[in-house]
């Protein structure tokens, strides 16, 4: 498949091209693979007004309608998912089995949220008064998402925010553009126009948005510094804000569980995607009597893991997406061998065409260390020893991030009296990264702002509006 051809963005239901154009890079060649637009501040305009002009009508159609929409949008994903799928490889460097897998996700995504109604909540109903809540849009939804599940993240937006009754513009990162300005073309005819539109560009266009008068609520998934300025920029007009953010995920791992058995588990927890999940196990604290042999399965498993092009059969990981996040990685390591931390595995990051980073394991830093304070979103975990459980859980919280976290024990009542000690957003026990459709999914300090998914999901692109009727004038 062939990506050397322009991509346009979706505008009042018009696919639209855009000057000057902005090159999309494949991380693992460093090759252009395509040209998108870098949307003007007319367009911009246009597609706000355009997603205004089409509330009052979409809101006005019967929730049965909307959630049929929705679910066209999955039905449309599906049938090109061997086409988007690809093109999310090329622009991701995800492995084609991960992109198929975030595809086949975001179409799920589509038919779990379309299952959903706005509830109705009667608070009173006496012989004197009826007083009853219904859950209305917000008007027009601003989406921003960034590239390392750039459909997915996309659909966990746009899905709630059609059902419920808004309008959207919408905005990917500008390093992985394509996949989700393809599925603009898919839904170009589908959908009314100026329903969902689909702008692209560089760095101002964000910042258009989130000050954007026309704009009444930003759904912002991204890092924990533009979050800041995200809220910081919504003020001028109290937009309503959904923020998923950083994290730097704690995996607690208990001296009882079986090495052998949990190993390539804990592994994938931190090095799937190449460690460029929001949920990753970013830090693993590994109780003492098991730390060797964790390091050592660790160590082995990774040495068998195929680092490549996403693109080459039985690639297992890709490289990072794009060279900025490529250097901070750099950065991190260079600064973890300069402190004199040991690496079990990896650490030397060769010279070369594309963004590849070997897997990388650092044997017990100091819990001071940078490697262990900061999201290091690339892959790079760090493997911390531990005697004192009371003692891991205070390290575990003492984040400014609160995003999840996960524990590794066969004994379940202990893992729950951990999980409720935890300080973040979702807390799994023996797995991580496990969302649905139906669960509520946020983060807690400055991981972030406001929920995704399930009903909870869903109210955030609601506001209650309560009428009270006193039955007897
Ligand atoms: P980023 O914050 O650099 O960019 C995210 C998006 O914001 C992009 O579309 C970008 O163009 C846009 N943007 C940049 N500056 C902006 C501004 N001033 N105003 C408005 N928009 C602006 O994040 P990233 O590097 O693309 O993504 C990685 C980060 O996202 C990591 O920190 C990761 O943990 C986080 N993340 C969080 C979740 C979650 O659900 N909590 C999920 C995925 C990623």
């Amino acid at each position: 498949m062939q990506f050397d051809r322009d991509y346009a963005m979706l505008i009042d239901g018009r696919i639209e091209a855009g000057e000057p154009s902005l090159e999309v890079i494949n991380p693992a060649t460093e090759a252009v693979i395509a040209t998108v637009p870098d949307c003007s501040r007319e367009q911009l305009d246009a597609a706000v007004a355009a997603a205004r002009a089409a509330f009052p009508a979409w809101r006005a159609l019967p929730i049965a309608e909307r959630k049929a929409f929705v679910v066209r949008i999955g039905a449309l994903i599906t049938e090109h998912a061997s086409a988007l799928a690809r093109l999310l490889t090329a622009e991701q460097g995800k492995p084609v089995a991960d992109a198929e897998g975030e595809i086949a996700a975001a179409a799920y995504w589509c038919q779990g949220i379309a299952t959903y109604d706005l509830p109705v909540h009667v608070n009173e109903e006496t012989e004197e008064r009826r007083s009853v809540t219904h859950y209305v849009p917000l008007g027009v939804v601003g989406g921003i998402v960034p590239w390392n599940f750039p459909i997915l993240l996309a659909i966990f937006k746009i899905a709630p925010a059609l059902l419920a009754g808004n309008t959207m513009v919408i905005k990917p990162s500008p390093f992985t553009p394509l996949s989700l300005l393809k599925l603009g073309e898919l839904l170009a005819d589908e959908l009314p126009a100026g329903v969902l539109n689909i702008v692209a560009g560089g760095d101002a266009v964000g910042p258009w948005m989130t000050e954007h008068p026309g704009i009444d609520k930003i759904s912002f998934t991204g890092s924990t510094q533009t979050g800041r300025r995200v809220m910081a920029s919504a003020a001028a007009n109290l937009k309503r804000l959904t923020l998923e953010l950083g994290g730097n995920d704690a995996a607690i791992v208990l001296p009882d569980v079986d090495v052998d058995a949990v190993a390539q588990t804990l592994f994938w927890a931190a090095f799937g995607n190449n460690g460029q999940v929001c949920i990753a196990a970013k830090r693993m604290y590994v109780h003492a009597d098991v730390y060797d042999a964790v390091r050592d399965a660790l160590v082995a498993y990774a040495a068998t893991v195929k680092v490549g092009d996403g693109a080459e059969q039985g690639t297992q990981v890709g490289p990072i997406q794009n060279r900025p996040q490529f250097e901070r990685v750099k950065a991190l390591i260079a600064d973890a061998r300069a402190s004199g931390l040991v690496f079990a595995a990896g650490g030397e990051v060769p010279e070369g065409k594309g963004f590849f980073i070997p897997l990388s394991i650092v044997d017990n830093p100091p819990e001071d260390s940078r490697v262990v304070q900061e999201e290091a979103f690339g892959p790079v975990l760090p493997l911390i020893r531990f005697d004192d459980i009371d003692d891991v859980i205070r390290r575990a919280n003492a984040s400014d991030y609160g995003l999840a976290g996960s524990v590794w024990t066969n004994d379940l009542d202990r893992a729950a009296a951990i999980a409720a000690q935890l300080d973040t957003g979702t807390v799994w026990v023996n797995e991580v990264q496990y969302l649905t459709p139906f669960q509520p999914f946020g983060g807690h300090k400055q991981s972030g702002l406001g929920t995704e998914n399930g009903l909870d999901g869903i109210l955030e692109y609601t506001s209650p509006r309560t009428i009270v009727v006193k039955q007897k004038p």
